[in-house]
């Protein structure tokens, strides 16, 4: 979502090591896999292998691990001996899923860890350590089909890093692949507003996500248990089709997706979903006007739910739906996510 100005801007500070700009962005470094602070001292890397951030969660999740030099997950000056001992925990061990009790384990109060990391980093222990998890799950898939397909061929026990990192997230690991499992294939998509993550079968899409998306491990959970299946790095028709629609979206020159759809959800989000797709491009409604579309003028908060639950963005368009009063009202993908798609829309409509 950052301009190409703003990027140089970034880029020139972190050639210049200007310390003005601690706090104000993060590089991540494509040939290495780490991010940094503006003021790293080590050797800066070429533009073109930059990517900035403006938070560290969004730095983890787009897969960089943090730089052992300049600690961007640490404060320069006093940082306490209580986060850098969670930190230092998370990094031993980042596909762990921490509970209440591993903090007790490592003689640490889960409410003081809390209280503390959230107020270093703006996230809490658990959003970090989450958002460090799906950033190795999300590794996985950016980096694409070949390396994966070539791991499927020399079989998974050689790449225990995979199956351990991977399958918390993604499913079961391949080697136990149940003869009746679905097999869904996932790929990473750039688009101007973040990273998205598409997952699909050889027909249908079943999920598309901004990467960022609060919850989107759980939704992820979600769908692999309802239908069964595991989820693998790669392509299909649907993804190739989605990805070249949403270029088309981008570009202004597309406003209905014919990307097959399988949706996952109750008869009732199902219907609220229907409704969705026929608010036109670059129009919006309100809840309660979509409640009255589906007959239920009373339902807008079950409404407003099934909406939360949209698992294929844009395409189903629930940013076209606002409150009553004109505010923009909640978005999955965040609210400025939500007002730069209104107005794309409303530009190129
Ligand atoms: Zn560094």
């Amino acid at each position: 979502m950052l301009s190409e100005a703003v990027k140089q801007e970034f880029y020139n500070a972190l050639i210049s090591k200007s310390s003005e700009y601690e706090g104000v962005f993060y590089v991540g470094v494509k040939t290495t896999g780490v991010f940094c602070r503006p003021t790293c001292s080590a050797r800066k890397p070429k533009y073109e292998n930059c990517e900035f951030f403006q938070t560290a969660e969004q730095a983890l999740i787009a897969s960089f691990r943090p730089c052992l030099r300049c600690r961007p997950l640490s404060h320069p000056n006093h940082v306490s001996e209580l986060v850098r001992t969670l930190v230092e925990a998370i990094e031993k061990n980042p596909e762990k899923r921490w509970k209440t009790r591993d903090f007790e384990k490592i003689s640490v109060d889960a409410s003081t860890a809390r209280r503390q990391f959230k107020k270093r980093f703006g996230m809490t222990f658990v959003q970090y350590a989450r958002a460090r998890r799906m950033g190795i799950a999300m590794k996985q898939i950016r980096e694409g089909k070949a390396v994966i397909e070539t791991q499927l061929d020399t079989g998974y026990e050689s790449s225990s890093g995979f199956r351990d990192a991977f399958s918390k997230i993604m499913g079961t690991a391949p080697t136990k692949f149940g003869k009746h499992q679905i097999v869904l294939k996932s790929s990473w998509l750039d688009t101007p507003l973040g990273p998205m993550l598409a997952i699909a079968d050889e027909k249908a899409l079943y999920l598309l996500e901004f990467v960022e998306r609060r919850g989107l491990e759980k939704e992820i959970e979600r769908l692999r248990t309802k239908e069964k299946a595991i989820i693998i790095p790669g392509c299909t028709d649907p993804i190739v089709s989605v990805e070249s629609e949403l270029k088309a979206y981008f570009a202004g020159k597309l406003k209905i997706f014919k990307t097959p759809l399988h949706l996952i959800g109750s008869p009732f989000q199902k219907c609220v979903w229907n409704e969705l797709t026929k608010i036109p491009y670059g129009q919006t409604k309100s809840y309660a006007d979509q409640a009255a579309a589906i007959g239920k003028p009373s339902a807008y908060r079950a409404v407003a739910n099934a909406n939360g639950a949209n698992q294929i963005a844009i395409i189903i368009p629930c940013h076209r739906i606002i409150n009553t009063n004109g505010n923009l009202g909640g978005y999955g993908g965040g609210i400025t996510r939500k007002q730069w798609l209104l107005n794309h829309e409303k530009q190129t409509m």
